[in-house]
């Protein structure tokens, strides 16, 4: 989303080429990128259609994440904050709309596949509750993420926010994302601590892969993604392996990539599948993708 993840320019959609994966073998695999977002120019659209099913031919099925809207009485009854700096938080009505037109015209040009599938996004700061949620998976999606901005780590409706999002997930069977810096969020252990049973990942590695191996180590319902760390990764390309080695039962694979520009996927899952050994590569990209999205990632 805008405030959290960087838009790159987006490119051509026939320079989606398969490389890494079919030189592997791999394309036959069932792999999932679990964390895209939903921007899309409508000009581009259709290209954006077709470097999907280019990419699916390779294997690859994706999640995308689409913001939803909240009710003026959820933003109400948050109390902790005044409602006028709430406001600034929340995305707009307009970016919601283009999120949400942008999945439902792609997903429309492809008839509706079942390897493209949506997790509702809230956005700490604007006060959803329980019956949004509830609302959402009734709508159909596949998951949820909550996405805490920087400087909403610490305040208490941040908890809340995810707290309500597992509550439902839950009773729905649905994994929940989290986009949190876990050194800024003490309150993440209490969380877990009552939710030991949720499949839950903290999306790019938590921003501390030191603080976050804590985390894992303790909680083996918590996952974490690779989003937007190919740039870290490749500078440091030992320590993110070992990382992902120890903790190959708990990383899953995510590109952080925009449907207009699916390219960065592809070069995504190009970095992480040459540089892992196989057994790695195929514990993020399939099997742990699949734990995590449970009864939401039978094809
Ligand atoms: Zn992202």
């Amino acid at each position: 989303m805008g405030s959290i993840c960087r838009q790159e320019p987006s490119r051509a959609a026939d320079e989606i080429a398969p490389t890494a994966l079919q030189r592997t073998g791999w394309y036959t695999i069932n792999i999932w990128d679990l964390h895209v977002h939903a921007i899309v120019e409508p000009r581009a659209r259709r290209d954006a259609a077709y470097s999907l099913l280019k990419l699916h031919e390779q294997g690859i099925n994706f999640v995308v994440y689409i913001e939803r809207l909240i009710h003026e009485h959820a933003v109400r009854a948050t109390r902790q904050v005044p409602v006028g700096d709430l406001r600034a938080y929340g995305p707009s009505e307009e970016a919601v709309a283009t999120q949400m037109a942008s999945f439902e015209a792609v997903a429309d040009t492809l008839a509706r596949p079942s390897w493209l599938r949506w997790f509702a996004q809230a956005v700490a700061g604007v006060g959803v509750h329980e019956r949004e949620f509830e609302q959402w998976a009734s709508e159909g999606c596949s998951g949820f993420k909550v996405a805490i901005p920087g400087d909403m780590t610490e305040w208490p409706v941040s908890y809340h926010l995810c707290r309500n999002a597992l509550n439902v997930a839950a009773r729905r069977d649905l994994p929940v994302t989290i986009h949190v810096e876990v050194s800024r969020a003490p309150w993440i252990r209490d969380l877990l601590d009552e939710f030991t049973q949720s499949r839950v990942s903290i999306a790019h590695f938590g921003y501390s892969r030191k603080r976050l191996a804590d985390i894992l180590l303790r909680y083996e319902n918590v996952y974490t993604d690779t989003a937007n760390l190919e740039g870290p990764a490749k500078s440091d390309v030992k320590g993110y392996t070992e990382f992902i080695t120890e903790f190959s039962s708990q990383v899953v694979l995510g590109s952080d990539a925009f449907l207009g520009n699916l390219s960065a996927s592809n070069r995504h899952i190009d970095f992480f599948s040459e540089t892992l050994d196989e057994k790695t590569w195929r514990a993020i990209s399939v099997e742990n993708t699949n734990r995590f999205l449970g009864n939401s990632g039978i094809l």
